[in-house]
């Protein structure tokens, strides 16, 4: 029998969310869903997520959104990895204090395991990243992920994307309408909850009450359903995680040929740090601070003198958020999808992450017996451990600094502020690297090669001379170092441009 959903809000949650239902459950046959989104135009989106993780290719792929289109469309760029600037504290042995976490991951190609020969020395003053992968030194010469014309989804190199966020809600908004989802514009006013908590209707401005067996709460911060009407509590992680503002800039290049980073450049700053991404059309700055840290004023000021002189005329943007998520999401009939649900930081671009990994959830525990109960018993402690292993791999960034130049920094080392999983985990890697071991495949966005990345990258120290001779490879090891590195030379010297890529494909459109 055919189930009626409605989703309030068309921001990116509610329009992924839409268009992932409709590809997936609704078929224009009789049965399936009838799938209904209200927006209201008048509220507006937040318009900001503008970089994401590589998993966003499997869901546009799902949804049939093809790569040109988001080019053409979106000013997306393509994303391969994040360039974290100032944030160990400390020079490494090459006078640099800066560390990439690239998409590619070397144990794609690896019959057994680099990481300890490099942790031994084989590889040299190389950091992990550049040792095991070609990623780096491509994205350093800011080269495309692939070449020009290389069809679909498969990059020699792993990829995401940027994008503008206002841009490609419309565009997903035209996949999802194209899908078969109806669209009301109107302002959800009232929403009416029945004496045993589910919800009974929605009343709108200019369309009346809407009824649907499943409603889904996209409204972003504003959590009209899950928050305001059914007043599940809202868990902060304050305490870990102490950024809460952000102020954005959209700054023009300097000039039409300026190159365009396929990375998002993450700078460390005095109470918390700034994002640099590179668009087709511009660049979107920001500074995501901690306001017990910094005032508005300084914090804008040190996002414009980071700038410098394209921000002269350019007029910024503040965003409140708390970071946290509810642990309940799925409550009875209503589902928090986006913003509603939480919201960990804009670090490594975890926001539309949790918008697909809920949608997927949905498409396929839809209550299609209306079993809500044994629906949200599987959802919600799936969608809360994802939550908090995300914020633990967040506060890896922050805790293993050694800077002291600010209260910022001081407070994020202090151990009141690490979780106990993740001082567990650390203790465990004193001797040991990360592994499929520490890891929880169900409920972690990243894996184990992640973690090495940003751990290594920020300078963690792994000792294992105890069990140097246990390892038999060092010859392979290092043939297989001298290899990555040809390997990057062919890249270097075949990879286009990462414009020269973008502006084919727009020129091709
Ligand atoms: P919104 O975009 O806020 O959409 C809410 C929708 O609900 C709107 O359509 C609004 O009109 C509608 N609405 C609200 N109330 C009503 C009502 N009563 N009636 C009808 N309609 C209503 N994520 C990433 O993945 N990568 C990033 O790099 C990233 N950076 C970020 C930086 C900052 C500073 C912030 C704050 C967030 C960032 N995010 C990022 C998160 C990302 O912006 C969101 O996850 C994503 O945009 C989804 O937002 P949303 O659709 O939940 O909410």
């Amino acid at each position: 029998m055919q189930k009626k959903v409605i989703i309030v809000g068309g921001g990116t949650a509610g329009w992924t969310t839409a268009a992932y239902l409709a590809r997936m459950l609704s078929h224009g046959l009789s049965g399936g869903l009838d799938i209904t989104l209200v927006e209201s135009p008048e509220i507006g989106i937040i318009g900001v997520g503008e970089g994401t993780f590589p998993s966003i290719r499997n869901t546009f792929s799902r949804i049939e959104l093809d790569e040109d289109s988001l080019v053409r469309e979106a000013s997306a760029t393509f994303k391969q990895g994040i360039r974290f600037v100032d944030w160990r504290g400390v020079a490494d042995n090459q006078g640099k204090d800066y560390y990439v976490h690239p998409f590619q991951i070397s144990a794609q190609h690896a019959d057994f395991d680099l990481l300890p020969y490099r942790l031994l020395g084989v590889a040299g003053d190389a950091s992990w990243a550049s040792a095991s992968t070609v990623q780096p030194r491509v994205i350093d010469a800011r080269h495309a992920p692939k070449q020009i014309g290389h069809a679909g989804h498969n990059g020699p190199l792993t990829y995401a994307y940027h994008f503008d966020a206002v841009e490609l809600a419309a565009l997903l908004r035209r996949r999802a309408l194209a899908l078969g989802v109806k669209r009301i514009e109107d302002l959800v006013q009232q929403v009416t909850v029945r004496e045993d908590g589910h919800i009974q209707s929605l009343t709108t401005r200019a369309h009346g009450d809407l009824e649907a067996d499943l409603y889904i709460d996209c409204t972003g911060f504003r959590a009209e359903l899950i928050g305001k009407a059914l007043r599940v509590d809202f868990r902060s992680l304050r305490d870990q995680l102490f950024v809460n503002r952000a102020v954005a800039l959209q700054v023009p290049y300097d000039r039409p040929d300026a190159p365009i980073e396929s990375q998002t450049i993450s700078t460390a700053q005095g109470a918390g740090w700034t994002w640099d991404i590179g668009l087709s059309s511009r660049r979107g700055v920001g500074y995501v601070y901690s306001t017990d840290h910094i005032s508005d004023a300084r914090a804008e000021q040190v996002l414009r003198d980071y700038v410098g002189f394209a921000a002269a005329s350019v007029e910024s943007r503040v965003l409140n958020f708390e970071p946290g998520y509810r642990q309940i999401q799925w409550k009875n009939n209503c589902v928090a999808i986006g913003l509603s649900a939480g919201f960990i930081e804009p670090l490594e671009a975890t926001g539309i992450g949790f918008v697909e990994i809920a949608a997927l959830l949905v498409s396929n525990l839809f209550p299609w017996n209306g079993d809500y109960e044994v629906c949200a018993k599987q959802f919600n402690p799936f969608m809360a451990r994802r939550y908090e292993n995300v914020a633990d791999f967040i506060k890896l960034h922050y805790c293993l600094t050694r800077r002291e130049d600010s209260d910022f920094w001081r407070d994020n080392v202090r151990p009141a502020s690490i979780s106990d999983g993740l001082k567990e985990r650390l203790e465990r890697w004193r001797f040991r690297p990360p592994s499929f071991l520490d890891m929880d495949p169900n409920h972690d966005i990243f894996t184990d090669a992640n973690w090495q990345y940003v751990l290594y990258g920020l300078g963690y120290k792994t000792d294992l001379t105890a069990q140097a001779g246990a390892f038999r490879y060092y010859d392979e090891a290092r043939a297989r170092f001298v290899e990555i590195r040809r390997q990057g030379d062919n890249a270097l010297s075949s990879l286009p441009t990462h414009r020269a890529l973008i502006e084919q494909v727009r020129k091709s459109g």
